[in-house]
């Protein structure tokens, strides 16, 4: 891909991103959280849930980027402040996604890594801006984008002189509507061709289905991702945003004894044969 520079792999080692305690790039974290921020004790009940499951940062929208203008489009600035609460008192570091340039800065303040959702991929203002921010950022691909036209909005950000960045698949439109959208798992091993990022895997908003998120984890892991994104919510049914494919703190709690076991499991066939002295 000729117009790939600073994103390009060209033999380079993959980048270790570090979002607060959250590290990308050398084994397999996991965010977790809401679709959405919606009150204090909906976020800090599910971030507590999450940090005892093992999650390793937590998510939650308080700018949200809906389909339609009358659904619920996050709590803004009062969503932010929450966030801030519910970091503190679990200790996790905070993702969370910012919308519009005039607001990075102060997204900034709260956030230890900025989201880019997949509406705002080529948003070319927004990139430049997120790249001046000083802070991580995790780059959602595009549901209509190709790996090249991802790669080229990851170099947006890096050609702002932010090395931060991370990729994430959350699955791009196909014909299939039983899934929300198609999750395209080649896209992690072939990133891994291609450049040097972090990447990982939202496999909420791919399949948009409880019962697919768990096996499109543990594929996650098998391919070589450096992570997953889930939603997470303290009671589904009760949720503002996504709530058919939010799952329960103890769903979520199974899935990672089951990820933590798989990573184990390949860790260890990684190192069977080698000599040690
Ligand atoms: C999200 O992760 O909150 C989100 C809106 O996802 P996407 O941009 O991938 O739809
Ligand atoms: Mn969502």
């Amino acid at each position: 891909m000729k117009n790939i520079k600073l994103a390009a792999r060209e033999g380079r080692p993959t980048s270790v991103v570090k979002a607060g305690t959250a590290t990308f790039g050398t084994g397999f974290a996991v965010i977790a959280g809401p679709c959405a921020v919606e009150t204090e004790e909906q976020t800090v009940a599910t971030a507590r849930g999450v940090k005892a499951a093992g999650a390793d940062m937590l998510r939650g929208g308080a700018f949200k980027p809906r389909t339609s203008p009358y659904a619920f489009q996050g709590h803004g600035m009062a969503g932010l402040k929450i966030l801030g609460i519910a970091g503190a008192e679990t200790g996790l570091p905070i993702v969370t996604e910012v919308v519009d340039p005039r607001d990075v800065s102060w997204v900034a303040e709260y956030a230890d890594m900025l989201q880019i959702g997949t509406r705002n991929m080529q948003n070319f203002a927004l990139l430049k801006e997120v790249g001046q921010s000083g802070k991580p950022v995790m780059l959602k691909r595009g549901m209509y984008s190709t790996l090249e036209e991802w790669l080229n909005c990851a170099e947006y950000i890096l050609g702002e002189g932010n090395p931060n960045v991370i990729l994430c698949e959350r699955g791009i439109r196909s014909f299939e509507q039983y899934t929300r959208n198609t999750l395209d798992l080649s896209a992690v091993p072939a990133l891994a061709e291609l450049t040097h990022l972090p990447v990982i895997v939202d496999p909420s908003h791919a399949t948009g289905r409880p019962a697919l998120i768990g096996p499109m984890s543990m594929a996650s892991v098998a391919v070589g991702g450096h992570g997953v994104m889930v939603e997470v919510h303290c009671n589904p049914a009760e949720a503002l945003c996504d709530a058919k494919q939010a799952l329960t703190i103890d769903e979520f709690g199974k899935l990672m004894r089951r990820l933590r076991g798989l990573e184990r499991f390949l860790a260890e066939q990684d190192t069977e044969g080698e000599v040690t002295e």
